[in-house]
């Protein structure tokens, strides 16, 4: 079954974008809370590497789990990268104005029978290492059944070179999966390179799948390190403590802030202070390297 036009277009414009521009990046936190320092850092890491290589770097909120989103966090997020003069490209993209493309998609998925109606509770899953395909013939149907709706999953076939798992697209309590969406929007705004947290690695095998069953190329992706608080444990965007206001009841200004951060990404001496401006152009390799080692 061929993919409808307009979204074959979506998928065509996003090709011409990559190609027109070479590297396109995207920084996309969601709005669950203010920035914590680790956030921040990707957001440098990811800004940087754009620049650096003469990019685009777009600023997507992905928003669409609705009950975690906090009220004001859109615009301190905004504020909070101005602050540190990490400038993005184009209009803020917000994930949930797009709702009805991903609804298309997943229309379409399921038409040309790539979806299946999964009926398994978290609880049945838990501990799981991946999904064990145990919906995958029952033959449920897509409403509802005892108060609950199905979770829409991806038959990846078999073999299962990602080892992802047959995904979930759509969530049992109706919500669009962040993993169908963030690799819609990659490809429709012709993403490059994404660099974004080591937290996100895991979420690498089922974005894959997503793509090899739309039959597309995915990006380059690089997980940057994470920030650990005192006790080892990765920060929290529920903890506003973590966030840039600290750093600025502190005493310290954007340089201040700028030099930490890079000093966390192996980029300068820890004690500098610099403008993000000053930090690309004084870059000598690419930073995600220098991130690495
Ligand atoms: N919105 C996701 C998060 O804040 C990140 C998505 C991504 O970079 O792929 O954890």
């Amino acid at each position: 079954m061929s993919i409808p036009d307009h979204l074959q277009q979506q998928l065509d414009d996003g090709l011409l974008l990559r190609s027109r521009d070479g590297y396109r990046g995207r920084y996309a936190p969601s709005p669950t809370g203010v920035l914590h320092q680790g956030n921040l850092q990707t957001a440098l890491l990811s800004w940087l590497q754009a620049r650096h290589r003469g990019g685009v770097w777009l600023l997507r909120i992905d928003d669409l789990d609705t009950p975690r989103n906090r009220d004001g966090a859109i615009e301190a997020i905004e504020a909070d990268l101005r602050w540190l003069g990490l400038d993005w490209d184009g209009p803020l993209i917000q994930q949930s104005h797009r709702v009805e493309v991903y609804d298309d998609w997943l229309s379409w998925l399921r038409l040309s029978g790539q979806l299946f109606a999964c009926r398994c509770s978290r609880r049945e899953l838990a501990g799981l290492p991946r999904y064990p395909g145990t919906c995958r013939k029952a033959g449920h149907h897509w409403g509802w059944l005892n108060e609950r709706l199905p979770s829409w999953r991806l038959q990846v076939p078999d073999p299962d070179p990602e080892g992802s798992g047959d995904v979930v697209l759509r969530r049992s309590d109706g919500f669009i999966a962040y993993q169908l969406a963030t690799v819609l929007d990659e490809l429709s705004d012709g993403i490059t390179d994404v660099v974004r947290g080591e937290d996100l690695h895991e979420a690498l095998p089922a974005q894959r799948s997503i793509y090899r069953a739309l039959d597309q190329s995915p990006p380059r992706f690089h997980h940057g390190p994470l920030v650990c608080d005192g006790s080892g444990q990765k920060l929290s965007k529920r903890e506003a403590s973590a966030g840039l206001a600290a750093l600025r009841e502190q005493g310290m200004d954007a340089a201040d802030v700028v030099g930490l951060l890079a000093s966390g990404l192996n980029l300068v001496e820890p004690g500098s202070r610099l403008t993000a401006r000053e930090l690309l152009e004084g870059l000598t390799q690419d930073p995600i390297r220098a991130a690495d080692s």
